[in-house]
């Protein structure tokens, strides 16, 4: 039986997986990352130069399963021009996408919506939550960091 919704799920998660995005060399980054999905075996590294608070550039440099690469390779696609608010935002679409919860965000999904296959697979959720959560923790990181230093000078 063939279901050609599902398939058109596959055919974008693969074509991500053949031709991933944001294979590129970042000097300099502003976040870095690096993640993995002991699980399946995925690894990951997140770059991210800023252009004022908007994202520059970025790269994903992901080794695993089709579907770690093909959500990393989504990501660097999604998250260039926008700002850390509007990742923030995107990535927990992604997650309730992935978990099967409503969205309430009124947001142009474009090929994540292939990610909505995954839910399927509990297994390979995680798989496809790595770059997100490796970008996340990275910025998540840098906001403690930078209100830590403010705090600090505040003080002095
Ligand atoms: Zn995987």
């Amino acid at each position: 039986m063939s279901d050609p919704l599902k398939d058109m799920y596959r055919d974008i998660i693969m074509e991500h997986y053949r031709y991933p995005r944001g294979h590129k060399e970042i000097i300099d980054p502003d976040l870095i990352n690096g993640g993995q999905n002991p699980a399946c075996g995925d690894e990951i590294e997140v770059k991210v130069k800023m252009d004022g608070d908007k994202v520059g550039d970025v790269s994903v440099d992901c080794v695993g399963c089709a579907i770690s690469v093909a959500s990393g390779s989504m990501l660097a696609e999604v998250v260039e021009g926008k700002t850390i608010e509007e990742i923030k935002k995107i990535s927990a679409v992604v997650k309730a996408l992935l978990k099967g919860e409503e969205i309430t965000e009124d947001m142009e999904l474009g090929d994540l919506e292939a990610l909505k296959g995954v839910r399927n697979f509990p297994v390979r959720v995680k798989c496809a939550l790595l770059s997100w959560t490796t970008l996340v923790d990275a910025i998540e990181a840098k906001e403690m960091k930078t209100t830590a230093e403010m705090s600090t000078t505040e003080h002095l």
